[in-house]
Formats: structure tokens, C-alpha cells, sequence
């Protein structure tokens, strides 16, 4: 039974062997993205904990010798757009967990439902606006994206639309090479807001864009399904395939004494592979006082309901604020203050719970 789960863990970076000053690991020691990191990443909410996940884990796109190693700041942007998609893997994989049905679900996601050509199917459709350059460049390198949108723009032009047009249309071009951002590319700010091509959660950023800005747009394919499935359960598991698979495309297959052991470029591709890998037997919650994603894996044992102690801690405080005030009768400030926690902080955890506090005083 274990064996089955013993898949990957821990997969190693390959030949990582220098420090973030270039020295040498002693004994070409290596280390791997673990629970913990994914863990620390889903709690970096703040641009300062961006920062110090990205000094922690750096170099994170790549695991080259010092004088290739990237820009600090780049790295920090590549690590902002891996915690938004993995942020978005996990309520995509919270919706399956919990069984979704619902249109709107998916939609207020910033999910785009198409008819398909066959009569009583769906497509859907997302997009990600990203921020980092890096990022992108690394995933079209992977995943040989220059040469997937080389053919569909020679499609284009074989249906007699011109290189003007394709300029006309919004089209950004590189020295004769035109992005498309149906697959995962540079898009201008017209082609932006044209196709909506941004996470309902990123309309501020999306309201920003210049009209021929170059800006790295992702964009996932949510499959073909039947129109009795398309806002069910199997919709947000394509999802979250699509999006793994542009990250898994850095796993190399190599031996170790002639036993097969797959290692990672980086510790992008060792964060996606760890992240699929919790999610085998596992079901994402939120915690109950911060609602930031809990990954808990298996049923057995006490059930996770906090992130961390902190929060756990936090919790106990909001419950006493609600009991002085419910039951003592005391005044919000006095119990904020016995209990040491701000009344704001304490209202919203309890809202989240569902606990009411009697404030009619
Ligand atoms: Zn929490």
C-alpha cells in the first residue's frame, strides 16, 4: 500500500551543487523542494514573504552554475505567478474534492464556457496574466511552445490573413515571429482585454495593461465534455492537468546505479512534482481562521483544521473574544483586550466560522 504512494518523493534537483555564491554543496549534496516549502509558499501572502520564500529557494528557475544564475527580482516574480497558479490548483482541486456542480463556480474564477463543434459539448477555456518574463520564457522553452504557435500562425496565413493583419488584429511580433496567446505566450494589452485574458481575481492588474504592452499570458485548455458534465467535477480536474503539465515538462529520467530515478531542473519543476504528489489520497480545506488552502492527506488521524499553530493559537483567542462578549457580557474592546487580540481580527475569523457575537450593545 505505502509503495504505491512512494512515487517521486522528494525528487532531487539535478547536479544542484552550488550555493546561491556559487560555492560548492559539501559532497555535492542535494536538496529538494518538501512539504514544508509548499506549505510556506501557500502562506506567503504578502510581498514580503514572496521575498523571503524566493531567498529561501533560490536559485528557483534553474539550478545552473553561479554565473548563469537569475536576477534576484526576476526571481521574485517567478515565484509570485507559481503561488497564484498554485493557489489556483488547489480551489480548482477544493471545487472536484467537494464535488462542484455549479456554472457559476467556475466562472467566477474567470472560467470562458464555449459551444464545441459537436453538437452537445462544451469547451472552457482560462487564462493567467502573468508578471514574470522569466517564467514564461522557461515554460515556452519546455514545453516547445514558439514552435506550436509557428504552425497555427502558418495555418492562419495559409488562410490568406496577412502578417499586417495578424499586426492589425493585436497580434505582438518578434523579428517575423508572431505569439499567439492561445498557448501559453506574450500577448498585448488589446489581445488582453479583448479575450478577457485574466483571472477574474485579476481584474485590478488587467485594468493596467497598455494597449501594446507585451504581457506573458497563459492560457489553459479545459477540455471537450458533454454539456451535463461541463460544470462538474471532471471540468476542474482537466484543469488542474492542464496546468500541472506545463510545469512538469524539467522532469528528467535518468538512473542511479542503473536504477531508474527521475530528478528535476529546478526547483520550479520540484514544487509542481511535490504538489501533484500530496494530492494523491488527499483533499484540499481551509484553514479555519486565515481560510488560506490545507492539503490533508488521508482520513486517518486527527483532521488538520489549521494551517499552522499560529493560526491554531489564533482560533482559541477568537473563540475567548466570542465567549467574554456572549457570555460576560463585555464591551468588544474589553474583551479584544482580555482576549489579545484586535475585535476586527476576532469578528472576521468568527464570521468565517459562523459564529455570531452578540455586538447589540
Ligand atoms: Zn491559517
Amino acid at each position: 500500500m505505502r509503495d504505491r504512494q512512494r512515487t517521486y518523493a522528494g525528487i532531487e534537483i539535478y547536479e544542484q551543487w552550488r550555493d546561491r555564491e556559487g560555492k560548492r554543496f559539501p559532497n555535492n549534496e542535494t536538496r529538494s523542494i518538501d512539504q514544508k516549502a509548499i506549505e510556506d509558499l501557500i502562506a506567503a501572502d504578502t510581498p514580503a514573504k514572496i521575498r523571503e520564500f524566493t531567498a529561501q529557494w533560490f536559485p528557483f528557475t534553474d539550478y545552473y552554475a553561479h554565473w548563469k544564475h537569475p536576477e534576484f527580482e526576476e526571481e521574485v516574480k517567478a515565484v509570485s505567478d507559481t503561488r497564484d497558479l498554485v493557489m489556483l490548483v488547489l480551489e480548482l482541486k477544493r471545487m472536484a474534492d467537494e464535488e462542484v456542480d455549479s456554472r457559476e463556480a467556475f466562472e467566477s474564477l474567470g472560467i470562458h464556457f464555449a459551444p464545441d463543434k459537436d453538437e452537445g459539448f462544451e469547451i472552457a477555456e482560462m487564462f493567467y496574466l502573468g508578471s514574470s518574463h522569466r517564467l514564461l520564457d522557461i515554460v515556452r522553452a519546455e514545453c516547445d511552445f514558439d514552435k506550436a504557435e509557428l504552425a497555427l500562425v502558418q495555418s492562419m496565413q495559409e488562410a490568406g490573413i496577412t502578417k499586417e493583419e495578424l499586426d492589425e488584429m493585436g497580434y505582438l511580433e518578434d523579428d517575423g515571429h508572431f505569439f499567439d496567446p492561445f498557448v501559453c505566450s506574450y500577448a498585448s494589452g488589446r489581445m488582453v482585454q479583448k479575450y478577457k485574458a485574466y483571472l477574474n481575481s485579476q481584474k485590478e492588474r488587467a485594468g493596467e495593461v497598455t494597449q501594446d504592452g507585451r504581457y506573458p499570458v497563459y492560457y489553459f485548455f479545459g477540455g471537450h465534455l458533454g454539456e451535463q458534465f461541463s460544470a462538474k467535477k471532471n471540468r476542474a480536474l482537466y484543469f488542474i492537468d492542464s496546468i500541472f503539465w506545463i510545469f512538469l515538462q524539467g522532469v528528467r529520467m535518468r538512473t542511479f546505479n542503473g536504477v531508474l530515478r527521475p530528478s528535476a531542473d529546478s526547483n520550479l519543476t520540484s514544487l509542481w512534482v511535490r504538489l501533484s504528489e500530496s494530492f494523491s489520497d488527499s483533499r484540499i480545506t481551509a484553514c479555519k481562521t486565515c481560510g488560506l488552502p490545507i492539503i490533508v492527506s488521508g482520513e486517518r488521524g486527527t483532521k488538520r483544521l489549521y494551517c499552522n499553530d499560529t493560526c491554531k493559537r489564533k482560533y482559541k483567542r477568537a473563540l475567548k473574544f466570542a465567549s467574554l462578549v456572549n457570555d460576560d457580557g463585555m464591551e468588544l474592546q474589553d474583551a479584544a483586550k482580555a482576549s489579545g487580540m484586535a475585535a476586527a481580527t476576532a469578528m472576521r475569523i468568527l464570521e468565517r466560522n459562523g459564529i455570531r457575537v452578540n455586538s447589540a450593545q
